[in-house]
C-alpha cells in the first residue's frame, strides 16, 4: 500500500494526550482521504505511555508504535521514526497537543503541491513561559547567522519533509533542533515555513529546561564543524596554526632587529613583553598543527569518508 503521509511522534511520559492526539489526526487524516500512518515513539516512558499505544494500535491499525528500553532523548526518537516511516511526506509533531494535527493537510500540499523539501512550522503566537520564548529569540537569531537559513522557529516540533529528506540525513544527541541546517548542508536547500497555531500544553510537563540552550549552542558549533571540517580537518586546525606561526614569527623578527640593530641597551629580550607574546603564539601554533594532523589521521580511517549524496544517475545501473 502506498501511504501518503507518515506522522512521526517522539513522545516521553505522554500518557494522557496520545489518545486525543491520534483521535484527532485520524480524523483530519479521513476528511482529507490521506492514506496515513501514524508512528509513535516511545522514548521510554517511565509512566503508561505504552499501554496506551497498544491499546490504541489495536484499535485502529494505521497506528504504529516503537519503544525504546531507556530514554534516548528526541533527536534518536525522530531518527528511529524517521528509518521506519513509509509514506511521500513525513511530518513531525510532538505528542503533548500543542501542535495542530489541522496544520496536516496545508503542510502536505506544500511539499507535495509547491515541491518544498522541509516545511518547517513557526510557532508564530507561542503558548510558552518567557523564560524559554526569550532565549529561544537569541538562539533562533544565531542560528540563522550561522546558517544562513530563514526561519523563525528552528526548533518547532512541527514540520513536513518530503521522504527523501529524512531518508538522507541523520539526526542524533540534541540534533533536532538543527534538523534544517543539517538538511540544507545534505543538499536539501528548498526550505521555508508555515505560520502554525501553538497551543499551551494541556497535560504532564515539558522535558527540556533551560540547559537546552547550552547544550544548543554547542550542538550548533559541532554541526557547524563537522558539516564544514569533518573530511578536511586541517584546513581548520592548519590555518588557526598558520595564523599563530605568523603572529609569533612577526613578534620575533621585531624584537631581534630591534634588539640587536636599533636599540641594543634596551632591556633582556626575556623581560619584554612581546616575548611572551611570540613564545605563547609558538606553542598554541604547534598544538593547533597537532591538532589537525591527528584529526587528519582519523578521518582518513572514518568509514564514511567517501560517502557523498547522491541525487541523480543516468545510464548507471542502480
Ligand atoms: N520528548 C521525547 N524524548 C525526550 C524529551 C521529549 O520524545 O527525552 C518528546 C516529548 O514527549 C514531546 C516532544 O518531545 O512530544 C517535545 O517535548 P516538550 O513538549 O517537553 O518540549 P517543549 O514543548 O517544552 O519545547
Ligand atoms: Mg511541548
Amino acid at each position: 500500500m502506498n501511504i501518503d503521509i507518515s506522522l512521526v511522534i517522539p513522545l516521553y511520559n505522554e500518557e494522557d494526550s496520545l489518545a486525543e492526539l491520534t483521535t484527532w489526526i485520524k480524523k483530519v487524516c479521513d476528511s482529507k482521504n490521506y492514506k496515513y500512518e501514524i508512528l509513535l515513539i516511545n522514548d521510554g516512558s517511565t509512566d503508561n505511555s505504552w499501554n496506551v499505544i497498544s491499546i490504541l494500535s489495536k484499535e485502529n491499525t494505521n497506528i504504529k508504535g516503537i519503544s525504546f528500553r531507556r530514554n534516548y532523548g528526541k533527536s534518536a526518537a525522530l531518527n528511529v521514526g524517521f528509518e521506519h516511516a513509509q509514506g511521500d511526506v513525513v511530518i513531525t509533531m510532538d505528542a503533548d497537543l500543542q501542535d495542530s494535527p489541522d496544520e496536516i493537510p496545508s503542510l502536505y500540499d506544500m511539499i507535495i503541491k509547491d515541491g518544498f523539501d522541509i516545511v518547517s512550522g513557526w510557532k508564530k503566537d507561542r503558548k510558552d513561559p518567557l523564560s524559554k520564548t526569550i532565549p529561544t529569540k537569541l538562539y533562533n537569531a544565531v542560528t540563522r547567522r550561522v546558517s544562513g537559513i530563514k526561519l523563525h522557529d528552528m526548533n518547532c516540533g512541527l514540520k513536513a519533509y518530503k521522504s527523501e529528506v529524512v531518508k538522507n540525513i541523520e539526526v542524533y544527541g540534541e540534533m533536532h533542533r538543527y534538523i534544517p541546517v543539517i538538511a540544507k548542508w545534505s543538499g536539501f536547500d528548498k526550505i521555508t515555513e508555515k505560520a502554525v497555531v501553538h497551543y499551551a500544553r494541556k497535560h504532564g510537563v515539558s522535558k527540556f529546561g533551560l540547559e537546552r540552550f547550552i547544550f544548543g549552542f554547542l550542538d550548533l558549533f559541532s554541526i557547524t564543524f563537522i558539516v564544514k571540517y569533518a573530511k578536511r580537518p586541517m584546513h581548520f586546525f592548519g590555518s588557526l596554526g598558520t595564523l599563530m606561526f605568523l603572529i609569533s614569527f612577526l613578534f620575533l623578527i621585531y624584537i631581534g632587529v630591534d634588539k640587536l640593530f636599533l636599540n641594543k641597551g634596551a632591556k633582556l629580550i626575556a623581560n619584554r613583553t612581546e616575548f611572551y607574546v611570540a613564545l605563547t603564539a609558538l606553542i598554541l601554533g604547534v598544538q593547533l598543527f597537532l591538532a589537525g594532523f591527528l584529526g587528519e589521521m582519523i578521518a582518513r580511517n572514518s568509514p564514511k569518508r567517501n560517502v557523498y549524496k547522491i541525487s541523480h544517475k543516468s545510464n548507471l545501473d542502480e
